[in-house]
């Protein structure tokens, strides 16, 4: 066996209710000028203007961004940029969901190296080290906080893009369960349906040779040994908290742990990758205008099908993190653990099939074609990931139909990269 590990991370992870409040001195730290990107909800709330108040007391001037839209059009990100440049910030705080702490990751960009985003979309073509950035996280979701992908709507293409680059990871990640206890059910769904789907994913990737110049070549290396600690410890606090976190949303200790799973989800994915769930949720989510999370969540138990039978061992073991009820065989459990995410989605309400999203029929193929445009997405399925195959995946999650999708003729450990 050859153990290969890669994890690119934050410089300071700070986790834990009530640790916001060590955010002034945190950033004082670094910088003494703040640019404070966030959104309309969480500028109006008073936890804001506690950390205005904190970062202030530590010395700092503090300007802010307050206009973040989810999905975060390319068009705000040049607009942030312009604004901050008369206030030179030397350190940018992204708060707020996946769509603030992207923004802010993208801002820090263009304040460092200048340009518009379009120069960066793609993998290492942030040229050098971009401002220092603390990112606090009001939803348990995206894992925006440790991973080095920016994600951007452009209005000039269907689907969204990316900037993927070690130089955006952020340098500070506070993670405070305590700011998403407002979260509503809808978003403790989807949210926690995308931290799930980045731990599936993550550790179902592809497995590459490890060569010395893997770590150079890709942002997204694929499953290592040290993704799938992530990667596992994020499949069992979801599966032990999920239903939990929903349907009581003063379930603090829930809370804690769908953050904690959210943040392990994005070291698994920032450093491994995601596939095939969030290829065609790009463009699913620019026909449907659906949560990013919603879309992913409900593709995902296709994707495990899809990807079975070159994923069997993991399978099994994400059936075992999820303490599925079954005493098998490793197909026995795999099998198990498409139908136990499957039901956990459903069980907070995710639909069960693209048809229930908005995706109209006519739309599937087009669907199934645009979402090979993410190369890196597709790249690192375990199974390879071709215009046939993405159709019949998107076909059966329009149908809400698995059976069929796994190729039994294919190899059960593939030349791709198998289990260890
Ligand atoms: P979001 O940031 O888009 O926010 C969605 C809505 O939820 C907004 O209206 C926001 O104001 C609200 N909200 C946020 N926190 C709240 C809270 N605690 N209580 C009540 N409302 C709250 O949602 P998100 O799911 O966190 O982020 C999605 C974005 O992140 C998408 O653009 C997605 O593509 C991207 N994403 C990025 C990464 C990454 O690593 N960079 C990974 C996955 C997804």
């Amino acid at each position: 066996m050859t153990v290969f590990g890669l994890l690119r991370s934050p410089r300071h992870v700070l986790f834990g209710a009530g640790q916001r409040r060590a955010l002034g001195t945190l950033a004082a730290s670094v910088g003494r000028r703040a640019l404070v990107c966030t959104d309309a909800r969480f500028s109006s709330t008073p936890d804001f203007d506690e950390l205005l108040g904190l970062l202030r007391g530590a010395g700092m001037e503090v300007s802010t961004f307050t206009e973040t839209l989810p999905d975060v059009p390319t068009g705000q990100v040049v607009e942030c940029a312009e604004l901050a440049r008369r206030a030179a910030p030397d350190v940018v705080l992204g708060m707020g969901g996946g769509s603030c702490i992207d923004l802010a990751k993208s801002v820090t960009v263009l304040l460092a190296h200048g340009g518009r985003p379009q120069d960066y979309y793609g993998e290492f073509r942030v040229p050098g080290p971009t401002l220092p950035l603390i990112a606090l996280p009001t939803t348990a979701g995206t894992g925006s906080e440790v991973t080095p992908v920016a994600v951007l709507s452009d209005p000039e293409r269907s689907s969204k893009v990316g900037i993927s680059s070690p130089h955006i990871i952020p340098w500070g990640a506070v993670c405070d369960p305590e700011l998403t206890y407002g979260s509503p059910p809808a978003l403790t769904a989807s949210t926690g349906a995308d931290a799930l789907a980045h731990a599936v994913e993550a550790f179902t990737a592809i497995r590459r040779e490890p060569e010395p110049g893997l770590s150079a070549a890709r942002v997204f290396v694929g499953k290592s040994e040290l993704t799938d600690q992530y990667a596992l410890l994020a499949v069992r606090l979801i599966a032990a908290n999920f239903h939990r976190a929903w349907s009581d949303p003063d379930d603090l200790e829930a809370r804690e742990a769908m953050m904690l799973a959210a943040m392990a989800g994005g070291f698994a994915l920032g450093t491994a990758g995601t596939a095939a769930a969030h290829a065609i949720q790009y463009p699913l989510g620019a026909l449907t205008h659906t949560p990013h999370g919603v879309g992913v969540g409900a593709l995902l138990p296709y994707v495990m099908e899809f990807n079975r039978n070159v994923r069997e061992q993991e399978l099994a073991r994400i059936a075992r993190e999820m303490r599925v009820p079954l005493q098998g065989d490793d197909a026995e459990l795999a099998d198990a653990s498409i139908e136990a995410v499957a039901d956990l989605l459903a069980s907070v309400g995710i639909p069960r099939t693209l048809g229930e999203l908005g995706l109209a029929e006519d739309k599937v193929g087009w669907t199934a074609e645009q979402s090979l445009n993410a190369a890196r997405l597709v790249e690192n399925n375990p199974r390879r990931l071709d215009a046939a195959g993405a159709e019949r995946i998107v076909r059966a999650a329009y149908a809400g139909d698995r059976t069929g999708l796994r190729d039994e003729h294919e190899p059960l450990v593939a030349a791709r990269g198998g289990s260890l």
